[in-house]
């Protein structure tokens, strides 16, 4: 009898398959890169041509910047990647063993650099590893409250969706509720992003993409509008709306206007409304949800508590943070509203600290 007991016993309480990966409601995928930030002014803009808010791809023509980023007195190196960001900053909030990571990183000091600083947080990565490639670099060039990002992806451009199909890797996903999506990662792996969105769909799970900078929409525009269907939330922040609307020819300035566009855009998992947030700085945060089934719009804005200027440290990463807030809320079950406050909130703890990073001893909202 002891033995049958025993066994029946281990029967019941064996761990499943992938018990670690039960938790982790919040799948995040981007391109993990390392900032390389500092102070610079309009001059060095001018030289490379560069805005002062505004995110590019590293032509050949920007690769000094990397060797000059080396000799500046200001320069610190943190981790970053958008996507990278916002993972951490949701598992900041969010419960142990709440977020996972994917994206690709070489074999190298950078990449012990930023699982250093995801473990920090807690975060989980699953990269995708290069042997031959480094992993890749921001310059995160600040001018006041201004951040111009030119990346090198080097390594975080060989991500793979097959990566995402190994056994190891889908129980995370097949386990997940919620996906989170850097817009960027559309210049690298649109089929990886199609194949998390079609799971998202088939099983009515959240998904969330973040358009991430203008150049996206500009200039990835069909790779963008393949994701969209599968989109139940998008974010973004004002100047990519903006370059939404010229791209898509929508004739509007007007960020209620083109959210509704949208927000309105067809849409795959019919179960869920889509939902567009805007983020404008110190502006109000625009949301537009769209109720095919009314077709109707819910419209709402939420004021920004603008910090005061000497406790502004910079804003690199202020998107990003509100995502990390964003999602968190979702994933916690919270409303459109609260989750757009917590997003708020945890974009002001951000960009009081250097970087995309958020506080020790942890604060909480
Ligand atoms: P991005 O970094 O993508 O350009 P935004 O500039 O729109 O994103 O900033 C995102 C969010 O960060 C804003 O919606 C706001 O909540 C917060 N934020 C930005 N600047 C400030 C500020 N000076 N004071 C308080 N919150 C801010
Ligand atoms: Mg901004
Ligand atoms: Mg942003």
């Amino acid at each position: 009898h002891v033995s049958i007991t025993s066994s029946i016993h281990s029967l019941i309480f064996q761990p499943p398959l992938f018990s670690k990966t039960m938790s982790y409601p919040l799948v995040c995928l981007g391109n993990p890169l390392l900032d390389l930030q500092f102070d610079t002014n309009a001059e060095y803009l001018a030289k490379y041509a560069l805005k002062a808010d505004d995110a590019i791809l590293a032509e050949e023509k920007h690769l000094p910047i990397f060797e000059e980023a080396i000799q500046e007195k200001s320069l610190v190196v943190v981790a970053g990647g958008a996507a990278q960001n916002t993972a951490r900053g949701a598992q900041y909030i969010l419960p142990a063993d709440s977020v996972v990571y994917f994206g690709s990183v070489g074999k190298d000091v950078y990449a012990d650099k930023l699982i250093a600083a995801n473990a920090q947080y807690g975060l989980k990565t699953q990269y995708m590893v290069q042997e031959n490639t480094a992993t890749g670099k921001c310059a995160a060039l600040i001018t006041g409250k201004h951040r111009s990002l030119v990346t090198d992806l080097a390594a975080a451009n060989e991500f793979k969706a097959s990566h995402l199909e190994k056994p190891e890797n889908w129980a995370f996903v097949e386990n997940a509720k919620f996906f989170y999506i850097g817009g960027f990662h559309l210049t690298v792996s649109p089929e990886a992003i199609q194949l998390l969105g079609k799971h998202a769909a088939e099983n009515n799970k959240v998904f969330a993409l973040n358009f991430s900078a203008p150049f996206i929409p500009q200039f990835f525009k069909d790779p963008l509008d393949a994701s969209v269907p599968y989109c139940d939330y998008i974010v973004a922040n004002e100047s990519e709306a903006a370059a939404y609307a010229e791209s898509h020819g929508l004739n509007t300035t007007d960020v209620v206007e083109i959210a509704k566009h949208v927000a309105k855009l067809p849409k795959v998992n019919t179960q869920r409304p889509r939902t567009v947030v805007f983020t404008q700085g110190t502006l109000p945060t625009v949301t537009v949800t769209y109720h095919a089934e009314k077709d109707s719009f819910d419209v709402s804005e939420y004021a920004v508590k603008e910090l005061a200027q000497e406790k502004v440290v910079d804003t690199n990463g202020a998107g990003d943070a509100f995502a990390a807030g964003f999602m968190a809320g979702l994933v916690e079950g919270k409303d459109l509203a609260q989750s757009v406050d917590l997003g708020q909130w945890a974009a002001s703890v951000s960009i009081q600290l250097v970087g995309p990073s958020y506080p020790f001893p942890k604060q909480t909202y």
